[in-house]
């Protein structure tokens, strides 16, 4: 397991709280629950960098780590929660709105979804977002070590095909046992600093 050097730099909400540092950043965005936190926390190989989403304050601010000294990760508010109503909606949009537009060192999406779902409204909007960005998409598919492999070659086409993007953008994980997280750990760097 590689060491990575992870810093926890501020949470923010307005353009004026966004950190200063200009190093190439992916933002990490999935619905709640999807296991946005145990992936973050499993790349960096920490116990408890990114807050579980219930913490109270951090939920509704973007959160973000400098990575290796190189890179920022930042860790957006889980959507789309069952009980989300409008207004929680417009909450996200107000604070992701911005951020996507004007955040310049922006440069790709790690979408986060459960491995054995199918993608819903919220995820396709998240990746139109993206697209709209010009970042570079990464998908996972978290929660694998609960799929047999043919479930997840199957969800894997799935997700692709509901989220128009290619099968190659995808990354199964297991967040608990560490698999596939070190695979995606190198896209990310591949895709931030090439
Ligand atoms: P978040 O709301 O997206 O940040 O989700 P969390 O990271 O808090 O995870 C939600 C739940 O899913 C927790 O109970 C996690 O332990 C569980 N979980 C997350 N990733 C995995 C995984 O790869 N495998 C399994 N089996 N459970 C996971």
């Amino acid at each position: 397991m590689q060491y990575h050097e992870a810093e926890f730099l501020l949470s923010g909400a307005q353009q004026s709280q966004w950190p200063s540092e200009n190093l190439p950043e992916a933002v990490f965005a999935g619905r709640s629950n999807a296991g946005k936190s145990s992936l973050i926390n499993a790349l960096v190989n920490r116990k408890n960098l990114a807050y579980a989403g219930s913490t109270p304050g951090k939920t509704r601010l973007l959160n973000f780590y400098r990575i290796d000294q190189r890179m920022i990760f930042t860790d957006a508010p889980g959507y789309g929660y069952a009980k989300d109503n409008r207004s929680s909606a417009e909450t996200f949009a107000k604070l992701m709105d911005p951020y996507f537009h004007h955040r310049a060192n922006l440069k790709a999406m790690v979408l986060v979804a459960d491995g054995r779902r199918k993608p819903n409204q919220d995820d396709i909007l998240m990746c139109d977002y993206a697209r709209q960005s010009h970042l570079a998409i990464i998908v996972v598919m978290t929660k694998c070590d609960k799929l047999s492999h043919s479930a997840m070659i199957a969800n894997k086409r799935i997700i692709a095909s509901e989220l128009g993007i290619s099968e190659s953008q995808i990354f199964p994980c297991d967040s608990l046992k560490k698999q596939g997280t070190e695979e995606l750990f190198a896209r990310i760097e591949e895709v931030l600093l090439q």
